[in-house]
């Protein structure tokens, strides 16, 4: 993506808060990027509905463009939707537990099979069994025996003439006979989705229940891997999406439209042929991929953690003169909510025992806090640099101004008072105390 998205970047130089035509301009080329990038049309509607809405009016951090600030939300949102947090694959419940392995032929199934079989079997410590259960390729049985001597994972003798779901009841039997922990079930596949594929999975299913069902999908087929993940959620349900050949030069298109589609996390990526080839599934990376802006992306993050550390040093330094203004409570207030309010501060913060105390004290949740910021809000920036200044009928005006009670505003006072002490002694102990804290 492409120089036209770079100089539509350039033409937006204006600062403050992103408008819609900023968000417009830059969404067009981000839209082309991921149609490029062969995200489903669907996708891409919704994904660029939610850009727009987390991005207008969104504030631009100084020293980066507007159209730079744009492509940073577009990777966070891309980040959302691939799935922030990490979807491991679940082995709770009673053992054998069975993974059942599907997908179209040539996806990688067995390859993968035995990558995952050794990761259990190396990382944790499990004893696990694979078995083929594809009837139709003699060879393909002696592929998963092949690839099992090598990663030293047992694989299931094979018995000629038996149908899927034999082959699977059998291999349920041994394991619990043999006491292993694990049981991969490495299907057939077909070309394209059939009636026949789609039956036998769904029965193999039935004779084994399977804790996890993943879905191997080739992440070089775009489009088509999205519809397979489709057929195959609706017909057989899927736990989890296994993307192979994510070493390939594909864009990771269909990473993000799987995951929007089926809903179901990507587990996994296969990143080669070898049998150690297996990754972590990693959003960022993904998203990069797809964007093809990471520089832009860390450029941003840089920009954003240096100026939080500068606005925090400064405070830090205020502190310990003893002028901590409401001004500055406000930027704290900020910092906090953005960390995820009081709990994530107090969590975060070394020995400030009797200051968590009293924060407690002054129930400070997020609700809270976002009271106190109105309030501090709605005076004038003489005032939040000397709130002593605050007569009666003005602190009547600004507890309207902001929504609250005149106790609001005199409950807020208080409270900044007792945090300017509290940081005077902390700023007095040497440290950044809670400025330092919140800047690291
Ligand atoms: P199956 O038909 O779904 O069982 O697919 P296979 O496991 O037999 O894999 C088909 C081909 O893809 C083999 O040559 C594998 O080595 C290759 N393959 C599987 N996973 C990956 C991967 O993540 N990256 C690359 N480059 N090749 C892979
Ligand atoms: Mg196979």
């Amino acid at each position: 993506l492409s120089e036209k998205l770079s100089g539509i970047l350039d033409a937006l130089t204006r600062r403050g808060a992103l408008t819609e035509e900023d968000v417009n301009a830059a969404l067009r080329e981000v839209r082309r990027a991921l149609l490029e990038a062969d995200v489903a049309l669907d996708v891409v509607r919704s994904f660029i509905d939610k850009v727009r809405a987390r991005a207008v009016g969104a504030e631009v951090i100084k020293s980066v463009t507007p159209g730079q600030m744009v492509v940073k939300i577009v990777h966070d949102q891309l980040v959302e939707m691939l799935g922030a947090e990490a979807a491991p694959i679940s082995l709770d419940a009673v053992p054998p537990v069975a993974i059942l392995m599907v997908g179209l032929q040539g996806s990688g199934k067995t390859t993968t099979t035995a990558k995952i079989a050794k990761r259990l079997t190396d990382r944790m410590k499990r004893k696990v069994l694979m078995a083929s259960l594809d009837t139709r390729r003699p060879a393909a049985m002696e592929q998963l025996a092949v690839l099992g001597r090598q990663v030293h994972v047992d694989t299931l003798p094979i018995v000629p003439g038996q149908s899927a779901v034999q082959i699977a009841r059998r291999a349920m039997e041994a394991a619990r006979l043999g006491g292993y922990d694990v049981v991969m079930l490495d299907t057939a596949g077909r070309v394209t989705v059939d009636e026949a594929l789609m039956l036998e999975a769904a029965e193999v299913k039935a004779a084994t229940e399977p804790h996890e069902v993943l879905l191997v999908a080739d992440s070089l087929t775009g489009q088509d891997a999205v519809n397979t993940a489709k057929a195959f959620d609706a017909r057989v349900g899927l736990t989890g999406i296994v993307l192979t050949r994510m070493d390939g030069d594909g864009r990771g298109g269909a990473a993000l439209s799987m995951r929007a589609v089926t809903g179901k996390p990507i587990k996994l990526a296969g990143t080669g042929e070898k049998v150690d080839a297996l990754e972590d599934f990693h959003p960022a990376r993904v998203a990069n991929r797809i964007l093809g802006m990471g520089d832009i992306v860390s450029l941003v993050e840089k920009a954003a953690e240096t100026i939080d550390a500068e606005k925090a040093r400064r405070i830090a330094e205020k502190m310990r003169k003893g002028a901590f203004d409401l001004e500055d409570m406000r930027e704290q207030l900020r910092q906090m909510e953005s960390i995820g309010g009081m709990k994530g501060v107090l969590g975060m913060l070394p020995g400030i025992g009797k200051m968590k105390a009293q924060l407690e004290a002054a129930n400070l949740d997020d609700k809270v806090i976002r009271r106190q910021r109105a309030i501090i809000d709605s005076m004038t920036p003489q005032e939040r640099r000397n709130p002593d200044i605050l007569k009666a009928s003005r602190k009547k005006r600004i507890a309207a101004g902001s929504g609250t009670r005149v106790e609001d505003v005199n409950r807020l006072l208080k409270m900044h008072r007792q945090m300017a002490d509290v940081m005077k002694m902390m700023g007095k102990g040497g440290r950044g105390g809670l400025g330092g804290a919140l800047g690291r």
